[in-house]
């Protein structure tokens, strides 16, 4: 396996209130739902922004990274 390989991104839907942070900071990667709920777009953009900073800032700690 190598390191480079795409980070596993997943969104814990019970726990998003659907705030936007992570759209605002990852907007290739996230998108909010008109039922405010978040979903990835494209896991594959994790690296032409910060996911990880996104998953910080997470008001409920509802973006999963691995
Ligand atoms: Fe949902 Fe968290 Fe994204 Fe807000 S930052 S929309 S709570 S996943």
């Amino acid at each position: 396996m190598s390191d480079n390989a795409a980070k596993k991104l997943s969104i814990d839907l019970e726990e998003c209130i659907g705030c936007g942070s992570c759209a605002e900071i990852c907007p290739d990667v996230f998108a909010v739902t008109e039922d405010a709920k978040a979903y990835i777009i494209a896991h594959d953009k994790c690296d032409t922004c910060d996911c990880e900073e996104a998953a910080e800032i997470c008001p409920t700690k509802a973006i999963l990274l691995e």
